[in-house]
């Protein structure tokens, strides 16, 4: 089969031919139809973070397939069920955290197309309890870009708390971002999209979004401030001066949501005591989604709540579709299709 494999953190990654993978006990093996390309699959292939994959690797966490084997012992799925191989790739399932609904912090988690291979290639086997089936309904290329960037926005939507009418601040409208505008949305939110390219503003009022600010023609914070400040502002961009304006745009009782994963080498963020505590601020991780988070957003999806935009892509292309990321050419998502 053919995948992409990074097998350095400074090399583009190598188109490989290498053997299908065989599932293990309580594995299926998938034929992967489509696998979006998310932005931490480019950390990951530069090795970005404070715990780094072990290369060779294959990246792909918003890969989707048909199971067509399956390992010893498999009762959750069956021949021919279309699923979607998350960032949860495995946890414990008996932790307190796993226990408690929050498997997505479980300790002894797997992440797929980061400990174990992902979704960049024709073939990848994965833990059949993690898998998540997609509902009829629901295509190959738009469940990918649901099954990272759709669960995560939908679960810092959800742990937001966000009342109908608050100010929403979406700061990034990427492949996050601009499911993230619909998400706000869908709860009543009154939502600013922030960005720096106009396409992705111009998307990102086509979704729904109340206001657009360019933060690279106007100060977001004091063009948030003047629509009256934010309840709650979400942060997907990668760079940690974007997590101190989203920070400074809140209004007293104000909720920041950080879900970007800036490289480690860009530094850490500040965070002002004084006004956190003056203003009653909360700052809040927001890490994935559960297998249920998903099912949830596959839902609203088969419902025609949400909308993904994105474009095709070929595997042999994963290195041009990474600079298109980088560059911010892209559109909102690009999905790779085997
Ligand atoms: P993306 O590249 O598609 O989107 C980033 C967006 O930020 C782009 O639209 C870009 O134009 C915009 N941007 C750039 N500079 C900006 C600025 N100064 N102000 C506002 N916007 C700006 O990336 P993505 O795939 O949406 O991922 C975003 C981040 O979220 C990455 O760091 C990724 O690793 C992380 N992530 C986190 C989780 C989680 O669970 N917490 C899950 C998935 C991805
Ligand atoms: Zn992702
Ligand atoms: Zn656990």
């Amino acid at each position: 089969m053919k995948a992409a494999v990074v097998t350095s953190f400074t090399q583009p990654l190598e188109i490989q031919d290498r053997p299908v993978p065989e599932p293990g006990s309580g594995q299926v093996l998938v034929r992967i139809e489509a696998s979006g390309l998310c932005h931490t699959d480019i950390h990951a292939a530069h090795g970005d973070w404070p715990v780094k994959p072990v290369p060779p690797f294959v990246p792909g966490h918003e890969g989707v397939g048909i199971v067509e084997a399956l390992g010893e012992g498999v009762t959750e799925r069956s021949l021919g069920d279309r699923v979607a191989l998350p960032w949860l790739g495995h946890a414990c399932g008996h932790c307190d955290h796993c226990v408690d609904g929050w498997e997505t912090l479980c300790e002894e988690q797997q992440n797929t197309g980061y400990s174990i291979d992902g979704g960049f290639a024709e073939y990848a086997v994965a833990d059949a309890r993690y898998v998540v089936p997609v509902p009829a309904g629901v295509t190959a290329f738009d469940a990918a870009p649901l099954t990272c960037a759709g669960v995560t926005t939908y679960k810092a939507i959800k742990v937001a708390g966000i009342r109908p009418s608050e100010r929403v601040a979406v700061f990034g409208i990427g492949g996050l971002g601009h499911l993230a505008v619909q998400y706000a949305r869908l709860v009543g939110g009154t939502v600013i999209a922030v960005d720096v390219e106009d396409e992705k503003l111009r998307l990102a009022t086509e979704l729904g979004a109340d206001h657009v600010v360019n933060a690279r023609e106007q100060d977001p914070v004091a063009a948030i401030e003047a629509l009256g400040g934010a309840d709650v502002a979400v942060v997907l961009a990668v760079i940690p001066s974007v997590f101190e304006q989203a920070f400074a745009a809140l209004r007293r009782g104000g909720r920041l949501v950080c879900v970007g994963l800036p490289p480690e080498s860009e530094g850490p963020m500040d965070l002002p005591i004084f006004p956190t505590v003056l203003k009653g601020i909360s700052v809040i991780g927001s890490i994935v989604g559960t297998r249920q988070d998903l099912a949830e957003v596959f839902e609203l999806h088969a419902l025609g709540r949400t909308r993904v935009v994105a474009d095709r892509r070929k595997l042999d292309e994963v290195n041009e579709a990474i600079d298109d990321v980088l560059t911010g050419r892209a559109t909102a998502r690009l999905v790779i299709e085997m």
